[in-house]
């Protein structure tokens, strides 16, 4: 689908949005891709949210991304004996052991030895998105002796965070494993990974995806941050997951985390999506606050290639309000010349290939005269993230005869993608490109478009072609050579 502005938007699906309509009522407001969180809901369930996704796919003709996000080794407590938990006092104690027994205001199970193992007196765990902070007093193999430095409600199966501590935990569980392989068979184009702390994580999942889908990397953990070159080298894309990054880190790290990320994202021509609490306070309310409105246009004026909904789309009371809102705010911010001037100062500097240039030429040639689109081949997707990179002035038209690569480039800041056959003429992708670009109503018959091409036809990385054909096919016909 043809959108109006150029950053993507991923939207979590959950509760309160499994139906046909609904979901097909998202991607019509403007939802680009759509996340299947691993941690929540069956295997069937995520296998029929699959299966509804692919038919809007093709009701609308409107190539859609499906991303699947494997839980990765999140730990949490066991349960307690009283539902409702426990509110832990600040300066009180309270113990975390192996012990299966239910919970009480003393202790609860953290069933993870191989934490207890990396603890160290001092060391501090964030229960709860790090509402409440203990700080290990004592400890040994199955258990930590703790003081509450922050209080508050303990209750069944919260998350616990441990960020001082490098844990020698496996990015991908059993769980994991399974969940991968089922969603790699059902065909889903990206798989994340949660808590990626070293590149050989990543290289872990890339043998086991074994290249049928594209793989991201979620930077959550301090390591990661540390890590972060050497983890992006082996990712086809990078979520700055600031609901855990503001757990393991202070919180107030996360705005420069994320600049930064964008930014180096954006020099390696690989799509980057800033997560979480991004329309927050729309779980519950039609409206948005200012702060939040503010914060997806700061996304959106670093040239984010997607901006992402979690909670709000899964479980709140106005999903199809909130990805309209952000769709609103990045037409807007769009439209801005501050937007255009921002993302024209932060662009990365071309690479060195033919494909580079060809591109930085397609750039080059929409800014300096009125051509509508620039329409490039593309059938790994490589030489259309290139053009993305260049973030010109118009649109970006994706042409491939593949649509597992027109899915994944979804996720892709400004390009639109069109699957067409296979072509061995030149004439004839020209012809293509000119077609797809009226079709799309980004031309009309007097406009012009840039199309970039490899010839050869059909092999991969070979971008050496540009041309800039009129919209008219007659004189592409009449001039143009076969
Ligand atoms: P999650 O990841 O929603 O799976 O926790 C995103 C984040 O941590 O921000
Ligand atoms: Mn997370």
């Amino acid at each position: 689908m043809r959108r109006l502005r150029n950053v993507k938007i991923v939207a979590t699906l959950g509760p309160a949005s499994e139906t046909y309509e609904t979901i097909r009522a998202l991607h019509e407001a403007g939802a680009d891709v759509f996340r299947l969180n691993m941690s929540h809901g069956s295997h069937e369930e995520i296998a029929e949210k699959h299966k509804i996704i692919r038919q809007i796919e093709e009701d609308l003709s409107s190539p859609i991304a499906i991303l699947a996000d494997l839980q990765g080794p999140k730990l949490r407590v066991g349960v307690f004996a009283n539902e409702e938990g426990e509110d832990l006092v600040s300066g009180a104690k309270f113990r975390l052991d192996l012990d299966k027994k239910e919970g009480d205001l003393d202790r609860v199970c953290l069933p993870h030895p191989e934490i207890f193992a990396a603890l160290e007196p001092g060391a501090h765990l964030l229960v709860n998105d790090g509402k409440i902070s203990l700080r290990v007093e004592e400890c040994g193999k199955d258990f930590a002796n703790c003081v509450v430095v922050n209080g508050g409600r303990i209750s069944n199966r919260k998350g616990v965070n441990v960020p001082d501590v490098v844990l020698p935990l496996a990015a991908l569980s059993e769980k994991d494993k399974k969940d991968l392989e089922f969603v790699a068979q059902l065909g889903v184009d990206w798989i994340a990974l949660s808590f990626v702390q070293r590149p050989a994580d990543m290289l872990e999942a890339r043998e086991m995806i074994r290249g049928r889908a594209a793989v991201l990397a979620k930077i959550e953990k301090p390591t990661a941050v540390e890590n972060f070159d050497d983890i992006l080298d082996v990712s086809d894309g990078i979520m700055v997951a600031r609901g855990d990054l503001g757990v393991e880190l202070p919180v107030q790290n996360v705005p420069p985390i994320q600049k930064r990320l964008i930014r180096r994202c954006r020099r390696e021509a690989k799509p980057v999506i800033v997560a979480t609490q991004m329309l927050e306070s729309m779980i519950e309310s039609p409206m948005p606050t200012r702060a939040e409105v503010s914060d997806v246009a700061t996304a959106i004026y670093e040239g984010s290639d997607a901006i992402m909904l979690s909670a709000e789309s899964a479980a709140g009371d106005f999903p199809i309000e909130a990805v309209t809102t952000m769709n609103n705010v990045a037409i807007e911010v769009e439209s801005d010349q501050t937007y255009r001037d921002i993302i024209e100062a932060s662009r990365s500097t071309k690479g060195e290939s033919v494909a580079d240039s060809i591109v930085a030429a397609a750039r080059e040639i929409a800014e300096t005269t009125d051509v509508k689109a620039i329409c490039c081949f593309s059938q790994s997707g490589t030489t259309a993230l290139k053009v993305a990179r260049e973030r010109p002035r118009v649109s970006i038209v994706a042409m491939t005869s593949r649509l597992g690569t027109a899915r994944r480039l979804a996720l892709t800041w400004g390009t639109t993608c069109v699957v067409t056959p296979e072509f061995d003429r030149f004439k004839l992708s020209v012809l293509a490109a000119v077609g797809a670009a009226k079709r799309l109503e980004l031309a009309t018959e007097e406009d012009q478009v840039v199309v970039t091409a490899g010839v050869p036809f059909n092999i991969p990385g070979t971008t050496n072609i540009i041309r800039v054909a009129p919209c008219d096919e007659r004189l592409i016909s009449a001039t143009d050579p076969e």
